[in-house]
């Protein structure tokens, strides 16, 4: 069964991609040669600092912002998360002195953000879990209903990292501010799949990761819109103007602003192959047998219900965008671990909902949030693609299907 005895088809880029060999060629020479601290003023100091401030303005360019002085560097997606949601309701805190804060996360969040929004309530803050319709899709009308006069922060994903729901962050930022809330959106699995523009976004906040989109490890963006009232997360030394301290890892910072830069490039291009990849994938796979249901069709046959059917498209005003690389099911009657072994005795490279869950023997949080029952929800395998991927491996995977699941 195995695709053959020695080739690996990758389709876990959700969970991290392999690092892009022009972002190595990016990183190696600050690796091998800028040493200095870029605090320090000396000129060892100052070539790691213009390596610093290069590759900040890079990545505000790539973002769409023309301020590099709104991208803060951090140690990835999960800190750019702790620190938006913990630094913005701290700083509200402290200007609302003694009063009773109100925080809204979506209920279908990383738990980078779902862990920090519960270590708020933990401080003595409410936390309103807001749950997506059965498509999957935050409605804006859903928060629209739940925004309080007390509410400070709401924070929803741009792209959800098991189903590729991506969300109306725009139109969801503007309904807090009309309320008077600020924005946050987790904007990692976003980033190179499909075109972002922050400052034309309504967002106050947002989170990026560099190794989902080949770049390294351990390192990544909070932008902080200017004027975004921010209580520093990480004290310390002062860097990043305050707002996050720490000496900052350069030639890390180089790989993310040159990951960057090299994804927003070919967002558009990149995103239509991998839509045509991804469509013949799922098509394929749903085509092996009738226990093999979609959690959130971007074709039309619609969300997955509860009962197993499948409702009519999802179109209601900006809601019904895919990631285009994306391809999660759920197999009936069949349990997620049992596939993956197969999967990967076969050569392929895949998971069941988020990576940072596996080990859990309980179903997704998000399959669950969205109204998909518990029994099949123990069935998702999610295949997602990136820029290795090729038709190749798309045939590879429909090739061993029947079997994995037979
Ligand atoms: N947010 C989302 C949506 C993610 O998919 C991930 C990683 O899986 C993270 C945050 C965490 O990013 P990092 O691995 O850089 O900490």
């Amino acid at each position: 069964m195995p695709v053959s005895s020695t080739k690996r088809v990758y389709l876990d880029h959700a969970a991290t991609s392999p690092l892009d060999p022009r972002v190595l060629a990016a990183m190696e020479p600050v690796l091998a040669g800028t040493f200095g601290n870029a605090n320090s003023l000396h000129e060892e100091g100052r070539t790691a600092f213009r390596a610093l401030e290069d590759a900040r303005a890079a990545t505000a360019r790539a973002l769409g912002t023309r301020a590099a002085s709104e991208i803060v560097f951090t140690s990835g997606g999960t800190e750019s998360d702790n620190a938006a949601l913990e630094g913005i309701v701290d700083r509200a805190r402290n200007e609302r002195a003694g009063t009773h804060l109100h925080v809204i996360v979506s209920a279908i969040e990383h738990h980078a953000v779902l862990e920090a929004a519960s270590h708020l309530a933990a401080l003595g803050n409410e936390v309103t879990y807001l749950k997506p319709r059965e498509d999957g899709f935050i409605h804006p009308d859903d928060l629209e209903s739940t925004m309080r006069a007390d509410t400070v922060l709401v924070s929803v994903m741009a792209a959800n990292n098991e189903t590729g729901c991506v969300q109306p962050i725009d139109e969801l930022a503007r309904i807090a501010h009309a309320h008077g809330a600020r924005f946050h959106a987790d904007c990692v699995q976003m980033l190179g799949k499909l075109p972002l523009a922050l400052e034309a976004s309504g967002v106050d906040a947002a989170s990026f990761s560099g190794h989902k989109v080949g770049g390294p490890k351990g390192v990544g963006v909070l932008y902080l819109r200017r004027g975004t009232p921010f209580a520093p997360w990480m004290r310390g030394g002062g860097q990043e103007s305050g707002r996050r301290s720490g000496t900052q890892n350069v030639p890390g910072i180089v790989g993310m602003a040159s990951a960057t830069t090299f994804a927003c490039d070919r967002v558009v291009a990149e995103g239509k192959r991998l839509t045509t990849l991804r469509d013949r994938l799922l098509a394929g796979l749903l085509a092996v047998s009738p226990r093999v249901h979609p959690v959130s069709d971007p074709s039309q046959t619609g969300p997955l219900l509860s009962d197993g059917t499948s409702a009519a498209g999802c179109g209601v005003g900006g809601v019904g965008a895919h990631l285009p690389n994306i391809a999660t099911i759920v197999v009936d009657g069949m349990e997620s671990e049992t596939m993956l072994l197969r999967l990967d005795m076969a050569g392929i490279a895949a998971s069941g909902g988020s990576a940072c869950s596996t080990g859990s023997l309980e179903p997704s949080h998000v399959l669950l949030a969205q109204g998909i029952a518990r029994e099949l929800a123990y069935g998702e395998v999610r295949f997602s693609l990136g820029s290795t991927t090729t038709g190749e491996d798309v045939d590879d995977v429909l090739a061993v299907f029947p079997a994995i699941i037979g």
